[in-house]
């Protein structure tokens, strides 16, 4: 296929955290929000005069220093977040929002905050609880959290209007951008697609590390030019696979995956599309008041681990199940970071539950945080692949 326009600008972008597109916003003045998860919602901290940034550790190799502040039975990325911070990578930061869901990631940004590394005048570090159970006292719960530790600290620390008309036109450029991610990533559901998964998550991942409103140009454009682009006459991948897990902000995982032959039609991890880049509609007329409208969504929408009620634990394989299905995939491959306490039980779980009570072939892996030339994880979705294969000469998925 024809290379897509604005691809190679997005591959050198996400090369760094503070990118052209971050220092273009701060030099307007803008106040640069560091968010490390999926929970808090991101549409609140991209409200007028802030953005925010998903914070990662790309191209990183070695984790020396970040393990020794976090020993070596944490979680890779967590650790390679902080080897960043010690390195100097986040002094772009005015601000860091992380969630108490994950404890792992509540000691990397302790560490962050306690070690000074953000040395921007005012910089704050504020930790937000999360709930566990997706009922009405967890929507509260993350309304009151949101109401305290996200919206009223923006305000007080940065004047940041938190009305009701600034909410709103957030959410209006959050849809924008959804609206289009949507647009790029349904094309993944043709039998000749006309989008890699890898060139879909680069634009994916494009949208949680750089200012939304500076991202939409390029956005607008790719959209265009994809619905002439022409696919190649015979793709060339063996099978379709859906990917889900944990944290996935290197795309060259996905290029790997791709590379060996199994085409990424779906995401259904962090970082990715589902959940992450669907609308926000509110209801204006209902009275019920915007900000617990989208911590609703947001509880109702979270695919995590975290949330250990009966019916989100049995949700969650479902949700995989139906996006599988709708993007007619022939396998799941799950996987999750070394030493992650959460996927490291759902995974075992889904894994289990993916293949005995809807019958998909499924990968398990764990691995390193840093994987785009790992030849062990090669190795095993050419196995996979071939296994799948076999399975479809003989009639079953
Ligand atoms: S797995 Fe859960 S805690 Fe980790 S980033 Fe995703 S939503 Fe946040
Ligand atoms: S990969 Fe797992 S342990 Fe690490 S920050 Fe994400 S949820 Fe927490």
């Amino acid at each position: 296929m024809k290379d897509l326009k604005h691809l190679y600008y997005l591959e050198n972008l996400l090369q760094e955290n503070n990118n052209e597109l971050v220092r273009q916003a701060r030099e307007q003045g803008r106040k640069c929000v560091g968010t490390v998860c999926y929970q808090i919602p991101e549409v609140l901290l991209n409200l007028p005069g802030c953005f925010s940034v998903r914070m990662r550790a790309p191209r990183t190799s070695s984790m020396e220093m970040g393990t020794y502040y976090m020993t070596s039975l944490t979680c890779e990325y967590c650790r390679a977040l902080l080897e960043r911070g010690l390195e100097g990578g986040f002094q772009f930061l005015d601000c860091l929002f992380d969630p108490a869901s994950c404890s792992q990631m509540a000691d990397c940004a302790e560490n962050i905050e306690k070690l000074e590394l953000c040395t921007a005048p005012g910089f704050f570090a504020q930790h937000v609880d999360t709930p566990m159970k997706d009922d009405e006292n967890g929507v509260s719960h993350m309304v009151n959290m949101c109401r305290v530790r996200v919206l009223q600290k923006l305000h007080e620390a940065f004047g940041v209007d938190v009305s009701d008309e600034a909410i709103l036109k957030a959410v209006e450029l959050h849809n924008e951008v959804c609206g289009l991610i949507t647009e790029l990533g349904r094309y993944r559901a043709e039998l000749r697609p006309r989008i890699t998964g890898y060139e879909f998550s680069v634009f994916c991942l494009a949208t949680y590390c750089c200012p939304k409103d500076l991202l939409l140009p390029i956005l607008r454009e790719t959209a265009e030019e994809l619905k002439t682009r022409e696919p190649d006459e015979k793709p060339p991948y063996r099978i379709r696979v859906a990917v889900a897990g944990a944290e996935i902000d290197d795309p060259d995982f996905i290029k790997l995956i791709e590379d060996t032959g199994a085409y990424v039609a779906v995401d259904r991890y962090c970082f990715g599309s589902f959940p992450g880049r669907q609308r926000i509609e509110l209801d204006t007329e209902s009275g019920e008041d915007l900000l617990t409208q989208i911590c609703r969504k947001y509880v109702a929408e979270c695919q995590c681990p975290r949330y250990m009620n009966t019916s989100k634990v049995a949700s969650r394989k479902a949700y995989i199940d139906r996006l599988a299905r709708e993007y007619s995939c022939d396998g799941v491959i799950l996987q999750q970071i070394n030493f992650c306490n959460f996927w490291g039980y759902e995974r075992a779980g889904a894994a289990h539950v993916l293949t005995t009570d809807y019958s998909w072939p499924v990968l398990s892996i764990d691995r390193p945080y840093t994987v785009g030339m790992s030849g062990q994880i090669r190795t095993r979705v050419q196995a996979f692949i071939e296994r799948v294969e076999l399975k479809k000469m003989g009639g079953n998925r």
